[in-house]
């Protein structure tokens, strides 16, 4: 029987390629969103693939949206922590609300997803928890304390986590993409994206297609020995 996955963020950008990826390697997918309807509806008339809208900043949302997606597919078996925001300013003009949401969605949300789901994981002897943290995670950015600190904290979660997992079969991994061409980065101009663009050594930015192709690969039972990993995918932009 396929197993199921269920991606955050999951109608857009790198979250959408996941889900897609996901799909194509047969498994059941899911798909969550925040509250951008218009396009996660044409996402799933486009995929076939069933989304589900709550916010991974809200536990109690993310419990209840679990059941109902439990109650679609059975019991999901890979989740992949995606959804994420940014609240860029620099740290003397960041305010106390560019701090929370920030944390809210990229850091508790990846608990408040986890945690409903790791008792079923245990009890099945099985999981996989793929988390999108950040380059800027690993190294830091300017603009980014709220976002670079929620993502080194993804990296915190998935060693400490990856370590009570081990014995139940349950691997805990995290990608740490640099600048991937989606609207979180193609918002920016386009002065700023070609200086960007200058300090990757490959010389573009990367496609969502190339992140998902990570979590298919650290989905799958060939990565079975693979746990408390963090996955750079950042075209040579900076070695950890
Ligand atoms: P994106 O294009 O802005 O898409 C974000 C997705 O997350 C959307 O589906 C959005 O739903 C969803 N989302 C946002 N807040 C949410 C919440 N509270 N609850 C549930 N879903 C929520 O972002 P992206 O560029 O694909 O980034 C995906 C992940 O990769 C993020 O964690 C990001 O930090 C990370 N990342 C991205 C890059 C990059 O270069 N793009 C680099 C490194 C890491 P709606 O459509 O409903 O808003």
């Amino acid at each position: 029987m396929a197993r199921t996955a269920l991606v955050t963020g999951g109608s857009r950008g790198i979250g959408a390629a996941i889900s897609i990826a996901l799909k194509d390697a047969g498994y059941n997918v899911a798909a969550n969103y925040a509250g951008n309807d218009p396009v996660a509806q044409r996402f799933s008339e486009e995929t076939g693939i069933r989304i589900y809208k709550w916010s991974v900043s809200d536990y109690e949302a993310c419990a209840a949206g679990i059941k109902s997606v439990e109650a679609d597919f059975g019991p999901v078996d890979i989740l992949v922590n995606n959804a994420g925001i940014t609240r860029d300013a620099m740290f003397h003009k960041m305010t106390p609300q560019h701090w929370r949401e920030v944390i809210d969605t990229n850091l508790s949300g990846v608990f408040n997803m986890t945690h409903p789901l790791w008792g079923g994981m245990r009890e099945r002897n099985f999981g996989r928890v793929i988390t999108i943290s950040s380059m800027n995670g690993q190294k830091g950015q300017f603009a980014q304390a709220n976002y670079s600190a929620a993502k080194a904290g993804d990296l915190g979660f998935t060693k400490a986590l990856a370590q009570e997992g081990a014995r139940a079969n349950i691997t805990v991994n995290s990608v740490c993409p640099g600048f991937i061409a989606t609207d979180m980065v193609m918002a920016v101009s386009e002065k700023i994206q070609q200086s960007i663009i200058a300090q990757i050594p490959v010389g573009r930015f990367g496609e969502a297609a190339e992140i998902a192709r990570c979590v298919v690969f650290l989905a799958s039972d060939d990565a079975g020995f693979i746990t408390g990993a963090t996955l750079s995918a950042n075209g040579g932009h900076y070695f950890a």
